[in-house]
């Protein structure tokens, strides 16, 4: 379970990049350096032993001093959901859970999904548009009805991914396997990186908005209102649905549903699929996680053009109905300044960086990343092209 910081695709000792494309880069990023700077602390703690003779130094020595700790109170909670999932399962397998708890459970996956999507991703951390306040209340009460903590805690969390995107700062990294980027890393003590950083990531924006703060301050009570009580007692109350297999069905299948999704952009959409835009980093294009994810499965897009609105490349509201939801908003005005990239940007950074699947390349290159909207390390190119496009 040790994590590894030790990315093969890069060479501390020099600004080459080792890929195994046989590609060369021309400046060291972001990550490069956090990771030169990891390894070069190593080397001076490691360089001699105790009668002062020069040793080797020992790879990843600053990852195998960590060694996480389960969390139980996160890792029974984790462990009853997905207990839960399975007896409610069995209600909805032998069809003793009425139609419209069927209904009413699939229309809740879907409309607390948004709230993920469309608010707490889209622009609760990435600013990738602005939302007048009614609808930030919507997406604030359907981001709660998920069960997955606050928006700002989720918020603050993704922006260190994005920032520190497989790294011991990633608080899912995806180099420390399949099941700690799904779901280990929520019940696992974080790397002392994760801690780090999240102390130093920009979250003042979010700090100003009452809606965020609000929900943060009270988010026991909207809890057990909005992710138990109203989607359990609405079918007890309303056609009479046996209390218990609501509580299974409407609660914890509903719960682990929307949770195993999430957690699917962390691992799937993170090692399986294509890299059309940047080769050199994991997240990947994923079109059965665009599907299940309404529109976060374009990751390799998305970890590259974070303050697009749209996550993704694809005009289809069929793969990408988060953004059809934000166009719909942006009709009645209660969503603006849609931050989007030109094909021209696209098109010239796929050519570059990608892996060919939309562009034959010989190049490589690793662009610093950024969190979003508001990145002090975003480009002025960048900058200038969104004001130009935002509308
Ligand atoms: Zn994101
Ligand atoms: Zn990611």
């Amino acid at each position: 379970m040790a994590p590894d910081i030790a990315d093969p695709s890069v060479d501390p000792t020099s600004h080459q990049c080792s890929s195994n494309t046989s590609t060369s880069c021309t400046a060291p990023s972001v990550v490069q350096q956090r990771i030169v700077s990891s390894d070069t602390k190593a080397n001076l703690v490691r360089s001699k032993d105790d009668n002062n003779n020069q040793i080797e130094p020992k790879e990843n020595a600053t990852s195998e001093e960590f060694r996480p700790q389960i969390r139980w109170p996160d890792f029974f909670a984790q462990l009853f959901l997905h207990l839960g999932f399975l007896i409610g399962l069995w209600y909805l397998v032998t069809l003793q859970a009425k139609l419209y708890t069927v209904l009413w459970t699939i229309f809740l996956v879907w409309a607390s999904g948004l709230g993920i999507t469309a608010g707490a991703h889209r622009l609760w951390s990435h600013k990738s548009y602005k939302a007048k306040w009614p609808l930030r209340l919507l997406l604030m009460f359907l981001f709660t009805i998920c069960g997955q903590r606050d928006a700002y805690t989720w918020a603050h969390d993704h922006r260190v991914h994005h920032k520190y995107s497989e790294t011991d700062a990633d608080p899912h990294n995806a180099k420390r396997g399949f099941f700690f980027a799904h779901v280990g890393w929520v019940f696992l003590t974080p790397h002392p990186e994760v801690v780090a950083k999240r102390k130093i990531i920009d979250m003042s924006d979010l700090e100003a908005d009452p809606i965020v703060m609000w929900q943060k301050r009270y988010y026991i009570p909207l809890f057990a209102l909005l992710v138990i009580g109203i989607p359990v007692l609405v079918p007890y109350l309303y056609w009479s649905e046996n209390v218990w297999i609501a509580f299974w069905v409407c609660f914890t299948v509903r719960f682990t549903t929307t949770l195993n999704i999430a957690f699917f952009v962390n691992s799937v959409a993170h090692m399986f699929g294509n890299r059309p835009y940047d080769k050199n980093i994991s997240p990947v294009e994923n079109l059965s996680v665009a599907i299940a994810a309404m529109g976060e499965g374009w990751h390799n897009y998305h970890h590259v053009f974070p303050w697009d609105y749209k996550t993704g490349e694809l005009g289809s509201y069929m793969f990408n109905v988060t953004t059809g939801f934000i166009d719909a908003f942006a009709k009645l005005g209660w969503a603006y300044d849609r931050k989007s990239v030109s094909p021209q940007i696209i098109e010239r950074r796929a050519a570059k960086y990608g892996d060919g699947t939309r562009f034959l390349t010989d190049e490589c290159a690793h662009k610093d990343p950024v969190w979003g909207f508001g990145d002090k390390d975003i480009s002025k190119d960048d900058l200038d092209e969104i004001e130009m496009l935002q509308n």
